[in-house]
C-alpha cells in the first residue's frame, strides 16, 4: 500500500486501485433557537429540558423557519465561493424512528439554500480544489440512548429540530491526508464566520464519508459505499483505510461491490453492514405543506455579504505580502481565526522596529508547545500576546539574548508576567557592555593559555571552548554575538 501524501494507492499482486472519497458533513448551525422553534439549543442541558411541541411534533404544531439560521446558511455559502439559491424548499423526508417524533426529517432536497461551490486545501505538494456540491439546511433528529437502561432504549429530545447545515462535497478527495485538510478547512471558514463552533466532541460536526475503489487510470466511478455519521477525523481515516481495503478485496475476488450504508465500529476497526442504500424515492420526499418555500433578495444577500470577515485564504494571502512570512508560516497562522488574532496582536504590540520572524518563531514554537503541554486552545494561553510581543522585542533589542529568553519564557507562564519585570527582579539583563566582556575574555585567555596557543596554530575548533567558557563566566548573560566579534580579535 502507498500512503504517499497525493495519492493513495492499494496495490494487489496485477492491479493498482485508487480511493475515492466524497463526504456530507453535518456542521451544527451556531445559533441559540432551533431552526423551526425558539427552543434553546445550549449543549450538555438534562435530558429533554430544551423541547417544545413543534420539536416534539405535537399535533397542529407549526414550523416557523428561524431567520438567523438562513442567515447563517448563506454566509456559510459565501465562504465556500459558492452560488446562493434565491429561491429554495423544505421537504419532508419521510422514516420512522423513536428518536424522530415527526415521523418524518424537514430538509431541503431538490432546491438547496446553496448550490456549487469550492474550497481550497493547502497540500504539502500545492493547493488543491475541493468541489462542494451542494449545502443544505436541515433540522437534526433526537437521540437515543441504549446504554443507560438494561431493559428500554430512552429518548432525549434536546437536540431535535437544531438547525444542520449539510455540506455535500464532490467525489473529489483522494487521500487521507486530503480528507483531514479538508475538513479542518471547512472547520476553519465557518469558525471565521461563526456559524459552526466546529467542536467535534460535542457533534457539531460529524460526516457521513463516501468512499469507493477503481482500477488507478480508470476514469470511471466505482461503486461507493457510505459510512455513516462518524465524529473525528481519526475515525474517518481508520474507516476509509479499511472500507477502501475491503472492497478492493472483494474486487480482487471477483465480487461486486453493494452500494450500501455502513457502519463504523470503533473498538473492531471495521466497517459493517448496515442496510442496503435506499434510493431518495424510499423515503417519498414531498415539499412540506406547513412551510412556504424560502425565497432570499439580493439585497439580503449582499447585506450578509458585506459582513463576512477577511477569510483563510485572503488572510493568508496577506500575511504572506504584509509581513514576508512564507507560505507555511502563514497557513499555519491563518489555520484559526483565534491564531490569527493572537499573532496580529503580538505584531501590533510590537510596534516599530519589529522582527516578526522572530514572533513567528516563537509562537508556533514555544507557546504552541506549552498550549499542547496543557491541552490548552490559543484563546486560553496562558502568556498574553502584549506579553509575548513584550519578549519578542526583548531579544531584538539585545536587553537578553534567546537562550535567557526561554528561561524567562517559563517564568511567565504562571500568571501571564511581564518579561521585562522578570529581567529587572532576576538581573537576567543581558551583559553588553564590550569593556565588562574584554575584561572578562582577558582572564579566560590569561587562564588558558596552552589552548589559546594551540587555537593560533590552527585549532580551530577551540574557538567553541572559548565562547562556551566566557558565557559560563557570564552566568549564560554575555552578549553571544559580542562575544564572538570579542574573541576573534583577542586570539
Ligand atoms: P446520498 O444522500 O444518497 O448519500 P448525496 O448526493 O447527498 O447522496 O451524497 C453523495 C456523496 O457521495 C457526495 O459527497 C459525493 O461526493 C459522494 N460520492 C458520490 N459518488 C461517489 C463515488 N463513486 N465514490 C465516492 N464518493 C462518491
Ligand atoms: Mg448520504
Amino acid at each position: 500500500m502507498s500512503k504517499n501524501k497525493s495519492e493513495y494507492l492499494i496495490e494487489r499482486t496485477n492491479n493498482i486501485y485508487e480511493v475515492v472519497i466524497g463526504l456530507e458533513v453535518h456542521a451544527q448551525v451556531t445559533s441559540n433557537s432551533k431552526l423551526f422553534s425558539s427552543s434553546s439549543t445550549k449543549f450538555g442541558a438534562e435530558p429533554n429540558t430544551q423541547v417544545s411541541l413543534v420539536d416534539a411534533a405535537f399535533p397542529g404544531m407549526l414550523p416557523v423557519i428561524n431567520e438567523f439560521c438562513v442567515k447563517q446558511a448563506i454566509k456559510t455559502g459565501i465562504g465556500l465561493r459558492a452560488k446562493i439559491n434565491k429561491r429554495s424548499v423544505f421537504d419532508r423526508k419521510n422514516y420512522f424512528y423513536a428518536d424522530l417524533p415527526q415521523g418524518y426529517q424537514i430538509s431541503q432536497f431538490k432546491y438547496p439554500i446553496v448550490g456549487e461551490g469550492t474550497v481550497i486545501l493547502d497540500m504539502p505538494d500545492g493547493q488543491k480544489e475541493i468541489g462542494i456540491e451542494r449545502l443544505h439546511l436541515e433540522q437534526d433528529a433526537g437521540k437515543s440512548i441504549h446504554d443507560m437502561d438494561p431493559q428500554n432504549t430512552l429518548v432525549d429530545l434536546n437536540r431535535s429540530g437544531v438547525a444542520l447545515m449539510e455540506i455535500v462535497s464532490k467525489p473529489d478527495l483522494r487521500t487521507l491526508e486530503e480528507v483531514s485538510t479538508y475538513i479542518k478547512k471547512l472547520r476553519s471558514i465557518m469558525r471565521y464566520l461563526g456559524t459552526c463552533d466546529g467542536n467535534m466532541q460535542e457533534g457539531s460536526l460529524r460526516a457521513d464519508v463516501n468512499v469507493s475503489v477503481r482500477l488507478k487510470d480508470s476514469k470511471e466511478l466505482g461503486t461507493r459505499c457510505e459510512i455513516k455519521n462518524v465524529n473525528s477525523i481519526k475515525f474517518m481515516q481508520m474507516a476509509i483505510d479499511y472500507e477502501a481495503n475491503r472492497q478492493v478485496d472483494l474486487i480482487e475476488d471477483g465480487k461486486i461491490i453493494d452500494q450500501e450504508t455502513r457502519l463504523f465500529d470503533i473498538r473492531k476497526n471495521e466497517t459493517r453492514s448496515m442496510r442496503s442504500k435506499e434510493d431518495a424515492h424510499d423515503y417519498r420526499y414531498f415539499p412540506d405543506p406547513d412551510l412556504l418555500p424560502l425565497e432570499v433578495s439580493d439585497e439580503f444577500i449582499n447585506e450578509l455579504k458585506s459582513t463576512i470577515p477577511e477569510l483563510p485564504d485572503d488572510k493568508k494571502k496577506r500575511f504572506i505580502e504584509e509581513f514576508k512570512l512564507s507560505a507555511y508560516e502563514a497557513t499555519i497562522l491563518v489555520s484559526d481565526i483565534e491564531i490569527s488574532k493572537y499573532f496580529e496582536e503580538v505584531i501590533s504590540k510590537m510596534g516599530k522596529n519589529q522582527d516578526i520572524k522572530l514572533a513567528v518563531n516563537w509562537i508556533t514554537g514555544e507557546l504552541f508547545a506549552v498550549l499542547n503541554n496543557k491541552n490548552l486552545e490559543i484563546a486560553e494561553s496562558p502568556i498574553s500576546a502584549e506579553n509575548l510581543a513584550k519578549l519578542v522585542n526583548l531579544i531584538k533589542n539585545g536587553t537578553i539574548s534567546g537562550k535567557i529568553a526561554k528561561t524567562i519564557f517559563e517564568l511567565m507562564i504562571d500568571g501571564d508576567r511581564d518579561p521585562q519585570k522578570i529581567v529587572e527582579e532576576k538581573g537576567l539583563k543581558q551583559e553588553s557592555d564590550p569593556k565588562a566582556l574584554e575584561a572578562l575574555i582577558d582572564k579566560i585567555i590569561n587562564d588558558n593559555r596552552e589552548k589559546a596557543i594551540e587555537y593560533k596554530q590552527g585549532k580551530e575548533k577551540l574557538f567553541g571552548f572559548f565562547v562556551g567558557q566566557a558565557m559560563k563566566a557570564s552566568g549564560g548573560k554575555a552578549n553571544p554575538q559580542l562575544i564572538n566579534e570579542i574573541l576573534k580579535k583577542k586570539l
